[in-house]
């Protein structure tokens, strides 16, 4: 599959490692100029920077939490302050707290979903007027297939997900009429630093559900993000796009 950013500046939340850094690796080889961010992973991002310059490719890294609007408003002033414009934005970052809802502390609730969520609603508001004024791009928010079907112990990250769906087909009505699109991509099982996480039987017992018997690459979830980030896909919004192997249907 080839997809073409050329002359699109994209921009992603947490793009040092997993998902978001295929999103990255992916944007770049469409020809697009990237910018990241993270939250914490300084070495990386800039090992990441260093070896996009290195094959042609604007990029830039920028530190911040997601969970802090004034972080998303300085992340957008940045790129469209050194490229002109803000054409793709995928809100990728996000973290688990699991633990079953007896168990959960209320500091698990709300950093999955000042992070996951509230994330999302701040780079989407820091993004509005440039695209609004521009008419024209492409949002693109990671959900999982968590917030579609649900999973014990995830009751919080469930609710993010589940938020995302919704807030987005919402924006995807709002911004229509301005040749914005809103989709969201749903993952089911990606080997990333996040699943590293899981316990083998969790792991196990995952796959055991999975109708093609494998967890997805990053780069499988990247491919979807950048179908629906090209401009010749500017006609679908509003959808939800699983790449979970079967598992939500
Ligand atoms: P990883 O844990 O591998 O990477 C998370 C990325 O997000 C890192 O770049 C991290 O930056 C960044 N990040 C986390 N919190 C913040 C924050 N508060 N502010 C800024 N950046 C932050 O995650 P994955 O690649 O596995 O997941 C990416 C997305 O895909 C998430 O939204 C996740 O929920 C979703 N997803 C993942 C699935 C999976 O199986 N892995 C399945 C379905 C959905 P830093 O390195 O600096 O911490």
């Amino acid at each position: 599959m080839t997809f073409d950013l050329s002359d699109q500046s994209v921009l992603i939340t947490g793009g040092t490692r997993g998902i978001g850094r295929s999103i990255v690796t992916a944007a770049a080889e469409a020809g697009a100029r990237v910018a990241f961010t993270y939250r914490s992973s300084h070495e990386a991002a800039e090992e990441l920077v260093a070896s996009l310059e290195a094959q042609g490719v604007e990029a830039m890294a920028l530190q911040g939490d997601v969970a802090e609007l004034e972080a998303a408003e300085a992340a957008v002033a940045s790129v469209t302050d050194a490229w002109g414009s803000l054409d793709v934005l995928v809100n990728n970052a996000g973290i688990t707290r699991d633990g079953l809802m007896l168990r959960l502390k209320e500091a698990d609730w709300d950093d999955v979903l000042d992070t996951n969520l509230k994330g999302v609603f701040n780079f989407c508001k820091a993004a509005y007027r440039p695209m609004m004024s521009q008419r024209a791009g492409a949002i693109v928010n990671i959900s999982s297939v968590v917030g579609v079907m649900g999973n014990p112990g995830q009751t919080n990250y469930a609710a993010s997900k589940a938020g995302i769906i919704g807030f987005s087909k919402s924006l995807a009505k709002e911004l229509a009429r301005r040749s914005v699109t809103v989709n969201v991509v749903a993952p089911g099982y990606v080997a990333t630093d996040m699943t590293d996480e899981l316990s083998d039987d969790a792991r196990e017992a995952m796959l055991g559900a999975v109708p093609l018997g494998r967890p997805a690459t990053p780069e499988e979830v990247a491919r979807a993000v950048l179908f629906l980030a090209d401009p010749e896909a500017r006609y679908i919004t509003g959808h939800v796009l699983h790449v979970d192997g079967g598992l939500a249907m």
